[in-house]
């Protein structure tokens, strides 16, 4: 009768959630993305529910069967391989499907590689940006970091590792080697790395060090300080110009870099614009 979303560990099993299991043993399916993958997990925590494989461009079939579970009122559970489902892996259409008719969706809360690495990123957390995993060929990706060059929140990408000098190497390009960037590489596991450092160190330290291509890995970014318009964003601006009609402008843009993060010189300058008439308040 219901559809629940469960997540499953990201390398460390002792991260499976105890309601997780139990949810897992009471259900009548499991829609699971590769059966061969979950098999020894299902098995090690006793869970002996019949596993269905699912993708969201498996056949409708397997859609329907899965619909005709949940409107017969049984319950049906979605895993991926490892993490949260629906992020970066299958189940947005039997989620959508659920709503639709009128099904009701419990989600589990659980391990998330994009949440893990973020927690551990020490970058602003209180907006961000989640991407994904970038164009796989040089000229997509390049033009998708265009377009995100001027994004002010954290950015959070998965990455293959085969592939994560090149991205750190067209980040460093394309955002600046002076932008932090953070790669949370093999996180839960035995060679677990947290590493933060401007993109073009990031780049040198991945190209001398193999290691660092190896295994399953989350970067992340800084977010733009400027917006690509030369400017600083409305907001910043904004803060800006209140704090700086009631102050000097130093103190103005020591307050205005304390609210918003950004640096207290790129402030300061975008006030004396202001002041001179060229800024955007
Ligand atoms: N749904 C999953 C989640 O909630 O994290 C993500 C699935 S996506 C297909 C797999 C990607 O997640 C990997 O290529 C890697 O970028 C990231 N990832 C998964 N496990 C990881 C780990 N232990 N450490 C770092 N990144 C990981």
């Amino acid at each position: 009768m219901s559809l629940y979303i469960v997540p499953t560990p990201i390398g460390n099993r002792l991260d499976m959630v105890p309601r997780a299991v139990d949810i897992l043993q009471s259900v009548s399916l499991i829609a699971a993305e590769d059966m061969r993958h979950s098999k020894p997990l299902l098995e090690h925590f006793n869970i002996a529910t019949p596993l269905l494989p699912y993708h969201d461009h498996s056949d409708d079939r397997v859609l329907d069967k899965i619909m005709g579970k949940l409107q017969a009122g049984e319950s049906v559970a979605l895993i991926s391989d490892a993490g949260t489902p629906l992020v970066s892996d299958p189940g947005y259409r039997i989620v959508d499907a659920a709503h639709r008719a009128g099904i009701v969706v419990i989600p589990v809360p659980g391990p998330c590689a994009a949440i893990v690495g973020l927690s551990a990123a020490g970058l602003p957390s209180d907006r961000f940006c989640f991407e994904g995993f970038l164009p796989a060929k040089s000229v997509a990706r390049s033009k998708a970091l265009e377009a995100l060059k001027g994004e002010e929140r954290t950015l959070i990408f998965y990455e293959a590792p085969h592939r994560v000098l090149d991205t750190v190497s067209a980040m460093a390009e394309i955002f600046g080697a002076d932008r932090q960037a953070v790669l949370a590489r093999e996180l839960t596991k035995l060679f677990e790395t947290v590493r933060r450092l401007p993109l073009g160190e990031m780049r040198d330290w991945i190209a001398g060090d193999g290691n660092q291509q190896r295994g399953e890995c989350v970067l992340l970014i800084r977010g733009s300080e400027k917006r690509e318009d030369g400017g600083l964003s409305a907001d910043a601006q904004r803060i800006l110009s209140v704090l700086a009609a009631e102050l000097p402008l130093k103190q103005a843009a020591q307050l205005a870099a304390q609210i918003t993060g950004l640096k207290k010189n790129a402030l300061y300058q975008a006030g004396l614009e202001q002041q001179s008439g060229g800024g955007q308040a």
